[in-house]
């Protein structure tokens, strides 16, 4: 089997921000084995060659907040978050194939409705026996069923002791997972006022932090309080979803850890509870009582500033609801660009060379040495970043060297 595929004709967005240039790739087993820029050709011989005709070559994007788990899809909406295991089991496997052929090479999980769906699935689909993405995989997302209205489902599985958290990290390293997610505070989606309820205490969060890092596993939270944020840098949390109501201190407390934390403001799933959840009994009452469009309003303040001081703000949805479904997951970095004042390269870059270090895999760039996760895209997404909402516009998908969707011949 031929192991070795040529790009020719490309224009080339290499992760790092800077224009697209002409150029060719070339990819060999399961990494990029070259990159030529203008005139300079690569070796033909023994390739697989295939024609860009000006399209786009890019890194594949990595979802910085998946729900694999989450039941609806652009293929299936399910009213419900609950199925019965067997049938959840099947539908998250298909969700994996659908953030795939969406053209998200990555995911990184933030809860999962299952404690060992995931790492089942991320084994299963770097054995290469189902599609899908590469899966940073999650166990539940923890919090304290019944305060604030966590819904069911979320209720620790941990005694609410300290060393009920620590075995509780253990078991979950045990379980092959790579990052858990604590709901550090509540939300308006459970209850209103639920933002700043908080869920875990600083000492409880300083033993998560500490016992995670003994263990080996990341840490991910959900903290809408400007004191959750801070608890969750300070515990050594990575990968902090949503701080909507970070404050001056949270800043520059995520300022000062810059080099190590990631954050995802999960836009979409607010969007369409504002703007498309009409049909799913969310109208704009209902939005603005869960928060949706102070949420969005606070977002739109505290994100231009994280970006301008350097704290890396990843796109990454909350995908996976019967109005936001997985599928759509694109559509955040048009928010990115619409809502945050991002430029396009900027949530371009967010997208992939910030996610692929976010996934701690040599993905997101397309440079000499890393792994081919490729897009092939037609048109220019740094002219109109919607274009990547549309499947049809991805002309082939590429995972570890290999065609998940190989482009048309002709
Ligand atoms: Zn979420």
């Amino acid at each position: 089997m031929n192991d070795t595929t040529l790009f020719t004709d490309v224009m080339i967005f290499d992760g790092s921000g800077d224009p697209l240039f002409p150029g060719e790739v070339l990819v060999r087993g399961n990494r990029i084995a070259a990159v030529a820029r203008g005139e300079e050709r690569l070796p033909r011989a023994g390739a697989d060659v295939i024609a860009g005709r000006g399209r786009t070559l890019m890194p594949g994007m990595v979802e910085a907040h998946a729900h694999l788990t989450w039941p609806s899809s652009v293929e299936r909406v399910l009213n419900t978050m609950k199925l019965p295991i067997e049938e959840h089991v099947l539908v998250a496997a298909q969700n994996a194939r659908i953030t795939l052929d969406h053209g998200f090479t990555s995911a990184y999980s933030a809860g999962s409705l299952g404690e060992r769906i995931e790492p089942v699935l991320r084994d299963m689909i770097d054995r290469g026996a189902i599609p899908g993405p590469r899966l940073r995989a999650s166990a539940l997302e923890k919090g304290a069923e019944g305060v604030m209205g966590v819904p069911e489902g979320h209720d620790p599985t941990h005694d609410r002791d300290i060393p009920g958290l620590i075995a509780y990290v253990k078991a979950k390293k045990a379980e092959g997972c790579d990052t858990i997610k604590f709901l550090l505070s509540s939300d308006e989606g459970f209850a209103p006022g639920g933002s700043q309820v908080l869920m875990y205490s600083e000492e409880e969060v300083q033993a998560i932090g500490r016992a995670a890092d003994e263990a080996g596993i990341w840490l991910a939270c959900h903290a809408q309080a400007a004191e959750a944020v801070k608890r969750a840098v300070r515990g050594g949390f990575r990968a902090i979803f949503h701080c909507t109501y970070a404050d001056e201190e949270a800043l520059d407390l995520l300022e000062a850890a810059k080099d190590r934390v990631f954050v995802a403001p999960a836009l979409g799933l607010l969007y369409a509870r504002m703007h498309e959840a009409e049909a799913f009994g969310i109208g704009r009452a209902e939005a603005e009582r869960m928060g949706a469009v102070s949420g969005l309003e606070l977002m739109q303040q505290v994100y231009p500033q994280m970006r301008r001081r350097g704290i890396r703000v990843l796109p990454g949805g909350d995908y996976g609801f019967p109005y936001n479904p997985i599928g759509r997951n694109a559509r955040d970095l048009a928010l990115f660009v619409d809502l945050l004042g991002f430029t396009p390269a900027q949530a371009l870059t967010a997208a992939t060379r910030h996610g692929g270090v976010l996934m701690g895999m040599e993905v997101g760039e397309v440079t000499a040495g890393m792994l081919a996760d490729l897009l092939l895209v037609d048109g220019d997404p740094l002219a109109d970043i919607a274009i990547l909402q549309d499947k049809g516009r991805i002309a082939a998908v590429m995972k570890d060297g290999r065609f998940h969707r190989a482009p048309t011949r002709h």
